[in-house]
């Protein structure tokens, strides 16, 4: 992979430092940035190629840096990957649906960290958001425009919900959907609740039988598809 832009912000140095040395090592140029504020600078002056933000920042947090980067043009497609101690579950949740990629709780594995951001990469380089015909993500092959699922070659009977369900989560490729993530992708319906998400997914489950760990359950979060 080519050299990439990774822009840290993170008002903790030990985490900041640790971090800008191993992404150094992998030979990312890595910017760095204390505040909301420096981190927001940078990100409109240097226009990195990932965003590593911490949510729990002094004077503008992070859900208003993240913000603030979604509503600038320039960088609004530019991934984001929230970094956030556990137990910021509800803000992490907002992170996603302002638009974040991914995220990450401290404390956090390192191989972790770095796979999620080279995941990050790749999408972007071979940018997405075109709907693919025929997707084959592990056993599964899922027919766009027949609108049908094989399972090991053998055809599933879903609902259109569950179909849609399992294409969104398909085409995250392991990144985590919220449960309003996916009701507004495949429901499109605001006034439906969390539980009816919950129900969908469990009937999709069980009709993919051993396969029903491809779906995995994040927990006060979403769900997110399971890469082999
Ligand atoms: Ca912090």
């Amino acid at each position: 992979m080519s050299k990439k832009i990774i822009l840290i912000i993170e008002d903790e140095t030990d985490i900041r430092e640790m971090l800008r040395l191993r992404l150094n090592k992998e030979g990312h140029v890595v910017l760095v940035a204390d505040s909301g504020e420096a981190g927001l600078a940078l990100a409109l002056e240097r226009r990195p190629d990932v965003i590593l933000l911490d949510l729990m920042l002094p004077i503008m947090g992070g859900l208003e840096v993240l913000r603030k980067i979604k509503s600038e043009r320039t960088v609004t497609r530019t991934p984001i990957i929230i970094v956030s101690a556990r137990g910021d579950e509800s803000d992490i949740v907002v992170g996603l649906e302002l638009g974040a990629d991914d995220y990450v709780t401290k404390p956090f594995k390192m191989a972790v960290l770095i796979a999620r951001i080279n995941a990050l990469l790749r999408r972007t380089v071979s940018s997405e958001e075109a709907v693919d015909p025929l997707m084959i993500a592990g056993p599964l092959k899922i027919d766009m425009t027949g609108y049908h699922v094989l399972l090991d070659d053998n055809p599933l009977s879903l609902t259109k919900t569950e179909f849609q369900l399992l294409y969104e989560l398909a085409k995250a490729k392991g990144r985590v959907l919220t449960r309003n993530q996916l009701i507004e992708r495949v429901i499109g319906d605001s006034y439906v609740t969390d539980r009816t998400i919950d129900v969908h997914l469990a009937s999709l489950r069980n009709k993919l039988g051993d396969a029903r760990n491809l779906i995995a359950t994040v927990r006060g979060v979403g769900y997110r598809f399971v890469q082999s």
